[in-house]
């Protein structure tokens, strides 16, 4: 059985390496191509884009894949729309592997936004210390939002708008402390943090630390999902593929 794994995510490369220890499923690892050194994964690996829905769809034709895995990183919107549309032009079935959003608790202090304009209208007028770890893409929208000065969390060197004045790059790539990230906050008197709900333990740990700090985080949520149902667990996705390869073999194909 021929299957394509779109990754870019801690949970694709776990189920990289549940996959590479079933010979009889032959799985290649996509790439964006975003990080120009991806940790190499223990099966076959392409980068790049396909080249839209469309690209998507001919390459699984021509690369004959039995079954579509979208275990990119939930912000990763436009990938996940073109994953649903190539799948159902190729036929074939798609499976969504994510992780589950973050959850506020009680001694949580959150500003529950819906995208990066409004995250960057949260911050308020008054000039204040933020944490910025929204990834590099989602930067420029804080332009709107000079006063304030950015410590930006990235995992390559990057150059922002020259609209944000006020900001320094620091670089770093999870899993995260608990105790780093605490010292972090405090060492740059940081005010808010804004994130991503993005979910899972490696970068977990920056909300943690705004919980015992008593921070506000001004909390981006996920893009709408579409209606596939979404699977959390690596060892679901396997079960999956185990009952799709019996349908397989039951028609001969
Ligand atoms: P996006 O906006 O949804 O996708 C933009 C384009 O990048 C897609 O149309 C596709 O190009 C290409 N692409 C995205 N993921 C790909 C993959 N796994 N393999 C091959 N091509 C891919 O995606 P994004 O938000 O820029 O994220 C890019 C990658 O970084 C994803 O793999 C994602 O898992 C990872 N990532 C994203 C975030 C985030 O916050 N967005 C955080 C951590 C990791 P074509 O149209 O040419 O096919």
């Amino acid at each position: 059985m021929r299957v394509l794994l779109l990754g870019g995510t801690t949970e694709a490369s776990k189920l990289a390496s549940v996959l590479a220890g079933h010979r009889d499923i032959d799985a290649i690892l996509s790439f964006a191509g975003r990080t120009k050194a991806p940790r190499a994964p223990e099966i076959a690996y392409r980068i790049g884009g396909f080249g839209g829905a469309e690209g998507l769809a001919s390459y699984l034709k021509a690369e004959r894949i039995d079954v579509l895995i979208d275990a990119t990183h939930p912000f990763a919107e436009q990938m996940s729309h073109h994953a649903a549309l190539a799948a159902s032009r190729a036929n074939i079935p798609l499976v969504v592997l994510s992780r589950p959003t973050w959850r506020s608790e009680a001694a949580d202090r959150w500003i529950e936004v819906a995208d990066m304009a409004a995250a960057a209208a949260a911050l308020g007028q008054a000039p204040k210390r933020v944490f910025l770890t929204v990834g590099r893409l989602q930067i420029d929208a804080f332009a709107a939002a000079p006063q304030h000065f950015y410590l930006i969390r990235a995992i390559e060197p990057l150059v922002p708008s020259p609209h944000l004045p006020r900001h320094r790059v620091i670089l770093g790539r999870g899993p995260f402390a608990l105790e780093d990230e605490e010292k972090l906050l405090r060492s740059e008197s940081i005010e808010v943090i804004v994130s991503k709900n993005s979910g899972g333990m490696a970068t977990f740990a920056k909300i943690l630390a705004a919980r015992t700090l008593r921070l506000p985080v001004v909390m981006v949520a996920r893009p709408r999902q579409g209606s596939i149902p979404i699977l959390h667990d690596p060892a679901e996705v396997m079960e999956f593929l185990f009952r799709h390869r019996e349908t397989l073999t039951s028609r001969g194909v």
